[in-house]
Parts: structure tokens; C-alpha cells; sequence
């Protein structure tokens, strides 16, 4: 097998076979306009085609209404940590809270910290952020502007549970990844927004999916480029948007809509990938340490430890001999950490399991 399909990378990720060739192709040139992608204009009529398309496949595989905007902006997730603040975290309301249960819900804690007065209603820290808190047992005050939290903790490996409880308070979720991993209820949801290197293509691209009533509490004065209103009023076309990126996302979501077969298709490949790691992982017993305690295990990422980082990284080695790359963990904990994002498959995973079995019966 090629080392493509064997990438088990964090992010940037892996991404299917078919949608690379297609992308192949559309760097040489567009079938469709015979310019390769790279250099097609951001106001021709096919960039606006696949605008639409982008958006009504994210609107039909997640099943919203037209009372969400479905914006492509840029910066990443972490721009995204600033500007929420910037745009909600108004005076009428009390300060908004957040939810730190790991890495990125760390940063996207500090930054907000440095945009407005914010509280902070759960840290993980004392658990060595290997447990989430039930979102609805939270002491949230009702007039916060917003409660935010990280569905999965992509450094860590901790990922909650499907939201089933609607809070009193909006409710705004960094997704970045696990977006369209699995169905979930965005009705529940006053903003989710993810970018696109985990799940949904290359990097560059930025999804937020926001409540139009939200919008209407957005301040005067903030600079256009920062105003989600801007991106929403020109179509997610205000300056040079990444083209190639929202390209490549394009081709993703069809692939998920049409190839897959949507978000329940998705979930039952992502659920039996996870479960043939995680009982892997769980039969070299005590040779093995899982970072996130059992019940907050994530879907997507896996970090764990051979206990020694010798060992680990001998195995990391061994691994790369078979074309298996991207096991490295987060520069923060260390270890390993094996993602298996929507374009992972399964039959890699079987590849990968087979390793970890084979390395634990021989070096362990
Ligand atoms: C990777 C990641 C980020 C960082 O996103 P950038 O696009 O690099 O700013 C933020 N949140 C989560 C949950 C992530 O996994």
C-alpha cells in the first residue's frame, strides 16, 4: 500500500484516493474550463459554482436550514479562538464561558482571554485532561453570551459525546476534528465551525457554520475581514478566498455525500475503524497506556504510550519501514497518537493494528 493511504497524520490528514487524482488532474487543468486550479479567478462563474456546491453539500449532509449562514473563511481554527469573542462576547450580555478540556480548548481559552472578560466554567487540568464534563451539568449562568467548548480534543484524544441536550445559552463548538465524522444535531448548535486540514481537505479553509440570529448581535466597528457579518454578505468572496483549498473541499464533500453516502455511512466506518484500534490497543494489556480515560475515548484520535519513548519511537520507526507515517504525538504529550480521520481506511487500519500487534509480541 501506498504511504497515502497509510497517514495516519494529525492534521493535515489523509485524504481519499479519488479526490487526490481528481486534484491531480485539476492542478494539470479543470476539465471543466481547461485552466489548471491553481490559477482559476476567484470571481469566474466556476469558482461561484463551487461555492455553491460547497455549501449546499455541508448543507445536505448536515441537514440545516436557511437560519444558518455557511460561511469558508481563512486563519485557521485559531483565528477563529479571536474573532468569536470579538463578535459575541458583547456588553449585553454576561461573559461568555468555556470549556478547557485539553490542548486547543486551552488556546482558544487564552485567546479569548485576551479579547474580553470571559469565565471559565470547567478545567480539566486536575484529571491531566483525560476526562470531559457532561456539557448540560455545567453551572452555566443564562445570560453568558455563549458557551464554548472543543467536541474532540485532537491532541489529547478525549472527544464528547453527541450533544442531545439544548443549552440555555448559545452554544458554540470548535469541531475541527470530527466535522461531518458522524450525524449530530446542529439545531442545537449557535455556531460550529471547523477547518478543513482534519476532515475536509488542506489546509487554508475554515467552515463556520453560524445562527443568522446571532449575527444581528454582532458590534459596529470591527474591521471588515474580522466581522463574520463581511463573509456572510459577500458569500465567503470578500477578498481572495483560497481557491485550491475550497476546490479540494468541494470534491471531499461530494465524495462524502455521493461516494460514502452521507454522515450515517460515515459514522459506521469511523465507529468499526475506532473499535479495531481501540480493542488492539486494549488486548497488549498493560503494555500499552491510552492517554484519555475509557469513556471519553475519541473516535478520530488515539494518543497512547509504550510507557518508554524509546519504545515508541522504535515502533514509529518499524512502522515507517511498512509505509505507515504520521503516528508521532503532539509535541505537547509526546507518545503516539494514530488519527483516523474520515479518508483513513479500514483496511489501513487493519494494516496499522497488525503492526502494533506484531511489534508488542516481539520488542514489548
Ligand atoms: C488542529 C486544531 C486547531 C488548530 O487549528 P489551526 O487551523 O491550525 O489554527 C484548533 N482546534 C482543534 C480542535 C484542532 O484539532
Amino acid at each position: 500500500m501506498k504511504s497515502n493511504t497509510l497517514n495516519f497524520s494529525g492534521g493535515p490528514g489523509a485524504l481519499p484516493e479519488s479526490v487526490l487524482e481528481q486534484t491531480r488532474e485539476a492542478i494539470a487543468a479543470l476539465p471543466e474550463t481547461g485552466i489548471s486550479v491553481l490559477g482559476m479567478s476567484h470571481r469566474s462563474d466556476w469558482f461561484r459554482s463551487i461555492l455553491n456546491e460547497a455549501e449546499l453539500n455541508i448543507r445536505c449532509l448536515l441537514g440545516i436550514s436557511d437560519d444558518y449562514a455557511v460561511t469558508f473563511m481563512q486563519g485557521g481554527s485559531s483565528l477563529q479562538f479571536a474573532t468569536i469573542p470579538m463578535n459575541f462576547a458583547t456588553k449585553a450580555y454576561a461573559p461568555p464561558e468555556y470549556v478547557t478540556s485539553g490542548y486547543w480548548s486551552g488556546r482558544a481559552t487564552s485567546e479569548a482571554a485576551k479579547v474580553a472578560s470571559m469565565k471559565i466554567s470547567w478545567d480539566g487540568r486536575a484529571t491531566g485532561y483525560r476526562q470531559l464534563p457532561a456539557l448540560h451539568a455545567l453551572d452555566v449562568s443564562s445570560s453568558a453570551a455563549y458557551l464554548h467548548y472543543v467536541s474532540n480534543e485532537t491532541v489529547e484524544g478525549l472527544q464528547f459525546p453527541v450533544c442531545e441536550d439544548a443549552m440555555p445559552v448559545p452554544l458554540i463548538a470548535d469541531m475541527s476534528s470530527d466535522f461531518l465524522s458522524k450525524p449530530f444535531r446542529p439545531e442545537l448548535f449557535s455556531m460550529m465551525y471547523a477547518h478543513a486540514q482534519k476532515n475536509l481537505g488542506p489546509a487554508g479553509v475554515t467552515v463556520a457554520v453560524i445562527k443568522r440570529s446571532l449575527l444581528e448581535r454582532i458590534p459596529d466597528g470591527l474591521p471588515a475581514i474580522l466581522d463574520f457579518r463581511t463573509h456572510v454578505s459577500h458569500g465567503s468572496n470578500y477578498n481572495t478566498p483560497p481557491v485550491f483549498a475550497i476546490y479540494v473541499m468541494t470534491l471531499i464533500t461530494r465524495w462524502l455525500r455521493f461516494d460514502v453516502g452521507g454522515l450515517h455511512a460515515m459514522q459506521s466506518i469511523n465507529e468499526r475503524k475506532a473499535r479495531r484500534l481501540y480493542e488492539t490497543l486494549d488486548s497488549l494489556g498493560d503494555a500499552v497506556t491510552v492517554h484519555a480515560d475509557r469513556c471519553w475515548r475519541s473516535q478520530m484520535n488515539a494518543a497512547f504510550t509504550f510507557g518508554d519513548s524509546r519504545l515508541d519511537e522504535a515502533f514509529i520507526e518499524m512502522a515507517r519501514e511498512q509505509g505507515i507515517v504520521g503516528l508521532e504525538g503532539h509535541r505537547s504529550i509526546g507518545g503516539m497518537r494514530v488519527s483516523l480521520y474520515n479518508a483513513v481506511t479500514e483496511q489501513a487500519v487493519d494494516i496499522l493494528t497488525n503492526a502494533l500487534t506484531e511489534f508488542s509480541l516481539h520488542r514489548v
